[in-house]
C-alpha cells in the first residue's frame, strides 16, 4: 500500500520518445542497447525494461546477474547483456536465464564453462562478450596484453562458449576535443584486428554511452573500419540519455555545453513529488529544524513535506534547495531530516495542506532538474536519480 504522499512519476511516452530519438541519431546501421542497470537509474527497472523492449529495444543492459534475472522476467525475448562480469555461484543462473555475460577474467570463463558442462550444452552454444580495457582501467582484458591472447585461446571450437561480442568503455567521451576517446578507439580497433587475426568472428562490436551517441561522430573511423572488416554490427550503450538527460559536453575554451548536441530532443522521464502535510507560522527570530540552522528573518509560513534523506533527498540541500509549490520555488528551511523536510512558503500565500510539492519536475522557468539538484550537492544527475530510495513508489503515467 502506497499512501504516504511521496512518489515518483515515470512518463511512459517520454521514455519511448527518448529511445526512438536515440535510435534515430545512432542511424540505421548501428544498434542501440538500452541500459537499465541500477533500477533503470532510479526509474524502476521492470517498467522501463518492459517499455523499452516493447518499443523495439533488442538489447537491454544490466550490471549484474541478479538484475539480468529481473530483466528476463519482463523481457522474455530481449538479448540481455550483463555488463560487469559474474561471480561465483552465478554461472548456472546466467545460462538458465539466457543472459549474455561481459567477461574478461579467466575465472569468468571457468564459471560459465563449468555451468555449460553441467547442462551438457554443445560446443559454441553460450554467447559471451569480451571487454577490452583500453584506458578506463576498471574492467576488461588490457589491450596488447598476454592475457588477451590467452583469453582468446579459450574460444576454441570445442568450447561451449562462443565469442559473440567485443566491447570497451570510454573514459571521457563528453570532452569533445579530448584525445582520450581517439586513443582508446585506436587501441580497441587494434584489439579487434587481433581477434579477427585469431580467426574469431564476433557478431557485435560495442562501445560508447550517451555522450558518444550524442556526439556528431559516435564511432571513430578506425572502429567503423575494423567492425566492417569483421562483418560485425556496431552498437552503442546509452543510459542517462534514455531518461532524458544529455551529458554536459565540454571543449577547451568553451563553457560547458549544457544540453549536448543541439539536434537531440530528449525529455526528462522522471518527476519526483510530495504534498504539504502540515503548515505553521513562526515569528522573526524563531528557528526551524535540527540545530536551528534556519532562523526566520520575518514572520514566516512553513510547510512540512513527509520526505527526507531516507527517500534520497540529499541532506546537502538543507537551506539550499527548493521545491515547487503552485509553480513557485519554496526554499528548504533548515536541515533535511530523515523523513521530513520543512519548506518556506511565505512567498506563496495560498499554499495549503494537500498542495503538490515538486522536487524534480515542472516546466520552463519553474522547473527543477536532476542537474539542478546535482549542482547544489556537488554530484552528477546519475547519482541524484539513483539515490531516490526504493521505498518511494514509482507510478507509471502517460
Ligand atoms: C552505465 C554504462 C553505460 C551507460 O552510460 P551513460 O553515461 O548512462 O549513457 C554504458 N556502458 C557501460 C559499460 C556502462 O556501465
Amino acid at each position: 500500500m502506497n499512501t504516504r504522499p511521496v512518489w515518483v512519476e515515470i512518463a511512459r511516452k517520454k521514455l519511448i520518445a527518448n529511445y526512438l530519438e536515440l535510435r534515430r541519431l545512432a542511424g540505421n546501421t548501428v544498434e542501440v542497447l538500452a541500459v537499465v542497470k541500477a533500477n533503470a537509474y532510479g526509474h524502476g527497472m521492470e517498467t522501463c525494461a518492459r517499455l523499452l523492449a516493447g518499443a523495439g529495444a533488442e538489447w537491454i543492459g544490466v550490471t549484474s546477474v541478479e538484475e539480468g534475472i529481473e530483466a528476463r522476467a519482463v523481457c522474455p525475448d530481449a538479448k540481455i547483456l550483463v555488463m560487469s562480469g559474474l561471480w561465483h555461484g552465478e554461472g548456472e543462473a546466467a545460462i538458465e536465464h539466457r543472459l549474455t555475460l561481459v567477461v574478461w577474467e579467466a575465472f569468468h570463463l571457468d564459471l560459465l564453462e563449468a555451468a555449460a558442462r553441467r547442462f551438457q550444452l554443445p560446443a559454441q552454444s553460450v554467447p559471451v562478450h569480451l571487454e577490452v580495457d583500453t584506458g578506463m582501467s576498471r574492467q576488461g582484458v588490457q589491450a596488447n596484453s598476454a592475457l588477451l591472447t590467452s583469453i582468446l585461446n579459450r574460444f576454441h571450437a570445442e568450447s561451449p562458449l562462443r565469442l559473440d561480442g567485443v566491447a570497451t568503455h570510454f573514459s571521457a567521451p563528453e570532452v569533445l576535443d579530448g584525445k582520450d576517446t581517439a586513443e582508446q578507439a585506436a587501441l580497441f580497433a587494434a584489439a579487434i584486428e587481433q581477434i579477427a587475426a585469431s580467426g574469431l568472428r564476433p557478431a557485435w562490436i560495442h562501445a560508447g554511452n550517451s555522450a558518444n551517441l550524442l556526439r556528431a561522430d559516435p564511432f571513430p573511423r578506425a572502429l567503423k573500419e575494423s567492425a566492417a572488416k569483421l562483418g560485425a554490427k556496431l552498437m552503442l550503450r546509452p543510459g542517462l540519455a534514455l531518461y532524458g538527460y544529455a551529458p554536459r559536453f565540454t571543449e577547451a575554451g568553451r563553457a560547458a555545453i549544457p544540453s549536448g548536441m543541439a539536434s537531440a530532443k530528449l525529455s526528462p522521464v522522471l518527476a519526483w513529488k510530495s504534498r504539504i502535510t502540515s503548515l505553521r507560522y513562526i515569528q522573526a527570530g524563531e528557528s526551524a529544524g535540527y540545530n536551528s540552522t534556519f532562523r526566520a528573518a520575518r514572520p514566516t509560513k512553513l510547510a512540512l513535506l513527509p520526505m527526507g534523506y531516507a527517500d534520497g533527498l540529499n541532506r546537502l540541500l538543507s537551506n539550499r534547495g527548493t521545491v515547487l509549490v503552485r509553480g513557485h520555488h519554496a526554499p528548504i528551511a533548515g536541515r533535511v531530516s530523515m523523513d521530513q523536510t520543512i519548506v518556506d512558503v511565505t512567498g506563496i500565500p495560498d499554499a495549503a495542506i494537500g498542495d503538490e510539492a515538486v522536487v524534480i519536475g515542472g516546466r520552463g522557468e519553474t522547473s527543477i532538474s536532476a542537474y539542478d539538484l546535482a549542482d547544489l550537492t556537488g554530484t552528477i544527475p546519475y547519482e541524484v536519480l539513483c539515490n531516490i530510495a526504493a521505498r518511494v513508489p514509482r507510478v507509471l503515467v502517460d
